[in-house]
């Protein structure tokens, strides 16, 4: 089965808001083997809200409408979908009463627009939702000559995903073919997009069973992998065939073949040997001790470190010499060989980890452009140094540099 999932609200046709309620459903479906093979994000208007509500029941065996279920003029879900399947609406007493409970409880009026909530499409099933006064609906049937699933979900977060949960999954694994998902994630780093893809497409394009998906993001590469055969035995093995065969190509290019982050695998190596770290920052002004300390238990391991963003702190807290820094400049393989010793003897870590760089979008000149950044990591056995340019706004090439200096240390301890 297929499914369509239609966002309904004008504000997520502004800059302002992003439907996030899909990617949610969206995971929520492929768990059960349903594809999703059409999104729509349609406004406050009847006239358009019901043909869009037309076009999905035309196309699509499980149409999920989500939003537009509340009190006001603009929330017109209901009624756009009734007059889609040709049902009417009925109001529904148990709700009314259930309404007027709510809103004596609270001690407040409730004005009469509030009952248009307690309207149900012919034939529904509502579905309770604790989290707030619109219900959810659920609708299974023949529309159109086909069998369908129609479901109605209120817009904010909290409530879909709750009400979704309780209420949707198991209904809808019991109208569904029993099928078995397999998934695995492996992450890259190191390596660019299009050089990652030329190695992987060969072998993927041979496994045409897997749903094969490649995410890049600033220094990193996910390629998610997904089967589904009726026995889950058979779909892991299936995957970890293609897996085995990836990481036979990539090497030591994947840093992780379970989901795990960056930070986690660097952790793992760190505690595995036994090692501490410490950090001296620039243009990241943060961010790689930001990363490091997100896991918890990062204490056994990372020491601390200091964001030395101007000159005397590069000498006052990592001992970097005042006159490398005006003989090379503050971006240079001098200063962060320096930061990455400096930091590494004044705390005591058994590594130093330390980026300088040029983040932009100012502050670039020809002979040091924007996004030029050196990493360095000292160790007891010396210092090693990558120099990059990397492409990108100020946040990306942050992220690509912590991505770096994150890679370092795993190769490092691996
Ligand atoms: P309510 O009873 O709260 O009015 P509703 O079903 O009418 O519920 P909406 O009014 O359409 O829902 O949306 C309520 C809020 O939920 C919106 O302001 C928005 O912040 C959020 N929301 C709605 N749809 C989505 C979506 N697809 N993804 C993320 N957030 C959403």
């Amino acid at each position: 089965m297929n499914a369509e999932i239609i966002a309904i609200g004008s504000e997520l046709l502004t800059p302002y808001r992003q439907d996030t309620n899909s990617l949610f459903l969206t995971e929520k479906l492929n768990e059960l083997g349903v594809e999703v093979v059409f999104k729509t994000i349609v406004g406050d208007d009847r006239k358009r809200l019901t043909d869009s509500a037309r076009l999905a029941l035309s196309r699509t065996d499980i149409c999920i409408f989500m939003g537009g279920l509340g009190p006001t003029e603009d929330d017109l879900t209901r009624e756009a979908v009734a007059d889609a399947l040709e049902l009417p609406l009925r109001r529904d007493p148990k709700l009314v009463t259930a309404l007027e409970e709510r809103f004596a409880s609270r001690g407040w009026n409730m004005s009469s627009n509030n009952l248009k909530q307690a309207d149900v499409i012919t034939g529904a099933v509502v579905l309770p939702n604790p989290n707030g006064t619109a219900p959810g609906q659920w609708l299974a049937g023949q529309f159109s000559g086909k069998s369908k699933i129609v479901l109605l979900l209120p817009g904010p977060p909290h409530e879909l995903t709750h009400l979704f949960e309780a209420e949707c999954m198991e209904r809808l694994r019991a109208k569904l073919p029993r099928k078995s998902i397999a998934k695995r994630v492996l992450k890259i780093a190191g390596m660019g997009e299009s050089q990652c893809d030329a190695r992987v497409a060969p072998i993927y394009s041979r496994y045409t069973d897997i749903q094969t998906t490649i995410l890049a993001g600033p220094g990193e590469i996910q390629l998610h992998l997904r089967k589904q055969a009726d026995s889950l035995f058979a779909a892991q093995e299936r995957v970890d065939q293609l897996v085995h065969a990836m990481e036979e190509e990539l090497g030591d290019f994947v840093f992780s073949d379970n989901g795990d982050s960056l930070e986690q695998i660097v952790a793992y190596y760190l505690q595995m040997r036994e090692a501490t770290l410490a950090v001296a920052e620039s243009c990241t002004g943060g961010m790689l001790a930001e990363r490091l300390t997100s896991l918890s238990g990062s204490s056994r391991y990372f020491l601390g470190g200091a964001v030395v963003y101007s000159n005397e702190l590069k000498t006052d807290f990592a001992n970097v010499p005042a006159e490398f820094i005006r003989k090379h400049g503050a971006v240079s393989r001098q200063v962060a060989i320096a930061l990455a010793e400096g930091i590494r003897n004044r705390c005591g870590s058994t590594l130093g980890l330390a980026i300088t760089g040029i983040a932009g979008p100012t502050g670039g000149t020809e002979e040091k452009p924007v996004g030029l950044v050196f990493h360095a990591l000292a160790s007891d056995t010396g210092t090693e140094v990558v120099e990059k340019k990397y492409p990108g706004d100020r946040q990306r090439v942050r992220r690509f540099a912590t991505q770096q200096a994150l890679d370092m240390v795993r190769r490092k301890l691996m």
